[in-house]
């Protein structure tokens, strides 16, 4: 679609692109790898995540929004324009309107950046817009009205917890706990109750196997591949889902505890609205088989994931764009 509006997601852990009448048309970790003898970029996005923890050493594969904050700055410039060049074409008729959504935390300074990257890769209107306003919309909720909602979006490195009324944020915060801290739990776990030292990809894939926030009505297992660190040899253990219910708690009760602080900070008309429509989890983090459960079982409030958690927040920046323009648009 020639000059139709994009929306992309520059989240901590994956980019989205989402077009117009497309849908989301990419979706790649941020991940960058670099030659640090000549600072060429040699691989970007699914390629470059194939290189983390393998590279040589004059290679280096970084991510350069992890926290939520962007450590990289001409990093990041670069995997932006690449990730518009992959999903848009070079060719094109008229210059598209491209919303970006960058991590909460974010300085001025960085959202800046990104906003002249976006126009220099051809963009001919640029929003930075905030993460929940964008999960919100995502999410299929009616941002314009006069009506409470709360928001918890639980990416790779921050977790963003707000209440929304009228398209604005009314009381938010963000921590740097997330999805990353999940697999760093069950790394520290492995390595204190096992003996075994396994690494983050790992930690990631038994998370989203047997992962738990909440008790499981049956328990699963899990055969795991590590080193054994007294004899220092490859050993497999069978991990079980109540193991993880252990490792996870203490980052899970972190978020429960961010949630209970919006709560408490919430004016109570907003308040009251919250806990009649419910929270809504959406990001990655958010598909923690027991999250649910969990937060609703602390908060009382109940509690559900949006649909498509994962592209959430991208489908909301893309549509923000039409919200910014005043005009209604339901595809
Ligand atoms: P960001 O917005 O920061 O880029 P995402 O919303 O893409 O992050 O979420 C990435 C996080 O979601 C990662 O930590 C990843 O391990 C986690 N994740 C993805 N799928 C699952 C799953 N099925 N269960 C638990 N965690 C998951
Ligand atoms: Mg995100």
């Amino acid at each position: 679609m020639v000059g139709s509006d994009i929306g992309i997601d520059l989240g901590t852990a994956n980019v989205l692109v989402y077009i117009k009448g497309k849908g989301v048309v990419l979706r790649e970790p941020s991940v960058v790898a670099f030659d640090r003898d000549t600072n060429k970029i040699k691989a970007i996005g699914e390629d470059a995540r194939l290189m983390l923890g393998r590279t040589p050493g004059n290679i280096v594969a970084v991510r350069p929004l992890r926290q939520g904050v962007i450590s990289d700055y001409t990093v990041t410039e670069k995997m932006l324009r690449y990730f518009i060049q992959k999903s848009c074409g070079k060719s094109r008729f008229r210059k598209p309107r491209i919303s970006v959504c960058v991590p909460s935390g974010v300085t001025e300074v960085e959202k800046k950046a990104v906003e002249d990257a976006t126009y220099e890769a051809g963009a001919r209107e640029v929003a930075i817009i905030e993460e929940p306003i964008a999960a919100a919309i995502g999410a299929g909720i009616d941002i314009s009205k006069p009506c409470g909602n709360m928001i918890v979006d639980i990416g790779g490195g921050t977790a963003d917890i707000a209440v929304i009324s009228l398209g604005g944020t009314v009381v938010s915060t963000s921590i740097k706990v997330a999805g990353d801290n999940f697999d760093d739990a069950i790394v520290r776990y492995m390595r204190k109750t096992h003996n075994l030292l396994i690494g983050e990809r790992t930690a990631e894939e038994i998370k989203i196997k047997i992962g738990s926030a909440y008790q499981r009505p049956e328990v699963v297992t899990m055969d795991v591949r590590g080193r054994n660190l007294v004899t220092g040899l490859p050993k497999t253990i069978t991990v079980t889902s109540d193991e993880t219910l252990e490792a996870l708690k203490e980052i899970t009760s972190q978020i429960v505890e961010a949630v209970h602080s919006v709560l408490e900070k919430t004016p109570p008309e907003l308040a009251a609205d919250v806990s009649d429509r419910g929270i809504v989890l959406t990001g990655g983090g958010s598909l923690l088989y027991g999250l649910e459960e969990l937060i609703e079982e602390k908060t009382g409030i109940t509690t559900m994931t949006a649909e498509e958690p994962m592209t959430a927040v991208a489908v909301g920046t893309g549509k923000f764009v039409e919200f910014l323009a005043g005009k209604r648009d339901d595809d």
